[in-house]
């Protein structure tokens, strides 16, 4: 009913409403993949939890062809403003959990009460942040467990001191970020050596509120209320220390949705990201997948790659829809 509501009102999609395709995913991917959709005259609707997905941590991009240097935000909104162009319609604060088949056609349903049906779907959910699945961390998260340093950092303005666990961009940017704002950070690591870039290491060092603690590994996150200490192992030494900390900001990357993709019935590789073919087809006849969540070039996956999936997976589930006789242009589409 509330979903009814607000999307009758505000997106103007309606529960039960039947799409030719339903894009799940919001981000690089997703947009991309509306804009093609939509441009094939398909009856489009993208599905997110929020626009922009990982362009939302971070602020400039640079290498994205054509565009030179450009915020990360005002890309985001040339890609939503592009696909919606197009007619695709976006749909956010929605976080989908089922998609499955019935009588031919696929039931797509998640919070708010979203309920819809397609023809054909493209999974482009990206992939979540790892975890360091210690005890303290579930409890503790938002009261002083963050996975983003750039969306929370500002919130512990003025504290007394973070760790930061990581060694790759995010977390020494992530460091360097909230040593503005807090009197120190632990920047832990659990190698001697960063994979970051050397610009942000060479900053990391210079700066004389972070002090790195290498080697080591968090083994525990305690408090009452909201983080107060986490429990640091020394991994050469064996020995253990409290450090005393107002929050842990954990930026050691990304890993994929296994257990969802497994559940829908997706087959996923050895890592666990969607298998797909070069066509960005699954194993399930009508879904396709592009970006982050996928196997396909895994080691390069950057705002292009998964715009260029996208826009692929859209090409498939256009010929899919064509072959399968489900596809007929809609004439009020056709417009712009
Ligand atoms: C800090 C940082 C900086 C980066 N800088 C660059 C750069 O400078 N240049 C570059 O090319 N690349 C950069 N990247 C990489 C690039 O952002 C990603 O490769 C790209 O965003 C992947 O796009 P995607 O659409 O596959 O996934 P994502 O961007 O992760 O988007 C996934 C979307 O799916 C939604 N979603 C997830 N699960 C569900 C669900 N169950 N229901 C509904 N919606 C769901 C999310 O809300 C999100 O909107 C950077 C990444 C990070 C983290």
């Amino acid at each position: 009913m509330g979903l009814r509501l607000r999307m009758g009102k505000r997106e103007g999609v309606a529960r039960g409403e039947t799409f030719d395709v339903v894009i799940v995913g919001a981000g690089p991917a997703g947009l991309s993949a509306a804009m093609y959709s939509a441009r094939f005259l398909l009856k489009t609707l993208v599905v997110s939890q929020d626009v922009g997905g990982q362009l939302n941590l971070t602020n400039l991009v640079e290498d994205y062809p054509g565009l030179g240097r450009i915020s990360a935000s005002d890309l985001v909104a040339r890609f939503k403003s592009h696909a919606e162009e197009f007619k695709a319609k976006v749909l956010t604060g929605v976080r989908v959990s089922d998609i499955r088949r019935e009588d031919g056609i696929f039931r797509i349903t998640g919070s708010q009460g979203f309920d819809v049906k397609a023809k054909a779907v493209i999974i482009a959910v990206g992939s979540e942040r790892r975890k360091l699945r210690v005890p303290g961390e579930e409890e503790f998260q938002g009261r002083g467990v963050s996975y983003c340093s750039i969306c929370d950092g500002p919130l512990f303005k003025g504290r007394k001191s973070v760790a930061v666990v990581g060694g790759g961009d995010s977390a020494l940017e992530g460091a360097l970020l909230l040593s503005g704002y807090v009197g120190k950070v632990y920047l832990i690591h659990r190698r001697d050596k960063f994979r970051a870039k050397p610009y942000y290491v060479e900053q990391v060092r210079a700066r004389s509120n972070i002090e790195l603690v290498l080697n080591s590994v968090v083994e525990r996150i305690e408090g009452s209320e909201t983080v107060e200490r986490v429990i640091v192992r020394n991994k050469i030494t064996g020995e253990r220390i409290p450090l005393s900390v107002d929050g842990i900001f954990i930026e050691i990357g990304f890993e994929p949705m296994r257990e969802w993709f497994e559940k829908l019935g997706l087959e996923v590789d050895e890592r666990g990201y969607i298998k797909v073919d070069e066509w960005m087809r699954t194993n399930i006849e009508g879904i396709f997948a592009a970006g982050d969540c996928t196997s396909a070039w895994i080691g390069f996956r950057q705002v292009v790659t998964a715009a260029a999936m996208g826009a692929v997976a859209a090409y498939s589930a256009y010929n899919y829809l064509s072959e399968k006789g489900l596809y007929q242009p809609k004439v009020e589409l056709l417009t712009r």
